[in-house]
């Protein structure tokens, strides 16, 4: 049984590639995640949430039939699931920047590729044949979708098909076995989705609660706090040159009348040359500091 009815439910990946980041996502998040003698499901004592541990092809479901409010789930499983279903079953609420990867089509060496069409005729192994076969339509490409559970990667040297559809991150296990990507069919990443079922109010206000961290973690997760003294003259280029700034907080020097203090959150990487370009602005003691929380 999972926990009373007034506690939401999000779905993550038990045990896999998806599961670390989860958890730490979650944890980031203020979750303090209790690890009880149930591996179903593991309770959060400071958050009115349970965590539903369980294959991440069964999220898309839990979430659709509102067993669980929330998920995270790669979009790969996602879509193909959706594909699937006739009427739509969650909404994305945010991407989560992990579980980076994309379903390619790969063919052995030496196999000729050029386009989609390249495909017309062929036979094409995956564990993905509703998004493949998207793909193929989209390109109006007839071919023949072999589907396969797993080990996608061992179809050609196999004979049972002559191209295959897999998930890849840096494509070594293709090399392994002889085969190069030529297309892509879907990116991926994480994806926080909530079911379309509507929730009791006490249940939407912890939901708005637990999003508001999850976007906070995430908006710190690429910003960054700096600061720096400059002469009003350079202040406007200063603007210019800070990455993702609305606005700057400008405050005067004590003591150094036309100088000032700036500061500003920046949204995206702060690289080097971005600080060398300030630097000749006219900005001096520039620094970058991580930003813990954020609450917008
Ligand atoms: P489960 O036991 O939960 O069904 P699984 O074997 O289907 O696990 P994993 O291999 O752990 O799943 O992958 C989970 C998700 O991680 C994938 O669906 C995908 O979104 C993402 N992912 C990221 N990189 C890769 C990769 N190189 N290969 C496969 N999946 C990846
Ligand atoms: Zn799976």
């Amino acid at each position: 049984m999972i926990g009373t009815s007034d506690r939401l439910h999000l779905a993550i990946q038990k045990s896999g590639r998806l599961s670390d980041s989860s958890r730490a996502l979650l944890r980031e998040s203020g979750l303090r995640i209790q690890h009880g003698k149930n591996d179903l499901t593991a309770r959060v004592d400071n958050f009115p949430i349970d965590l539903m541990l369980v294959r991440d092809d069964d999220i898309p479901t839990f979430v659709r039939d509102g067993v669980c409010e929330f998920g995270i789930v790669g979009r790969n499983v996602l879509e193909e699931f959706a594909l699937g279903e006739a009427e739509p079953a969650y909404e994305v609420i945010a991407e989560l920047g992990f579980g980076t990867c994309a379903l390619r089509v790969a063919a052995p060496e030496g196999k000729a590729y050029d386009s989609p069409a390249s495909l017309a005729g062929e036979r094409i192994a995956t564990s993905y044949p509703r998004l493949l076969k998207r793909f193929l339509e989209e390109n109006g490409v007839e071919a023949t979708v072999i589907e396969m559970s797993g080990a996608v990667e061992l179809a050609p040297r196999l004979h049972i098909a002559s191209y295959i559809c897999d998930l890849v991150s840096t494509g070594a296990t293709l090399e392994a076995n002889g085969l190069h990507v030529v297309d892509t069919v879907l990116e991926s990443e994480a994806l926080l989705v909530r079911t379309l079922k509507p929730l009791t109010p006490e249940k939407e206000e912890a939901a708005e609660m637990l999003l508001m961290r999850i976007r906070g973690v995430l908006a710190t997760q690429d910003s960054k706090y700096i600061m720096m003294n400059a002469p009003e003259e350079a202040l406007a280029t200063i603007g210019e040159i800070l990455p993702g700034v609305e606005a700057p907080t400008v405050i005067p020097l004590a003591g150094r009348p036309g100088h000032f203090a700036v500061h500003a959150v920046c949204q995206e990487s702060v690289f080097w040359e971005t600080l060398q370009k300030l630097k000749a602005a006219g900005a001096s003691a520039i620094l970058v500091l991580p930003i813990e929380k954020m609450m917008m």
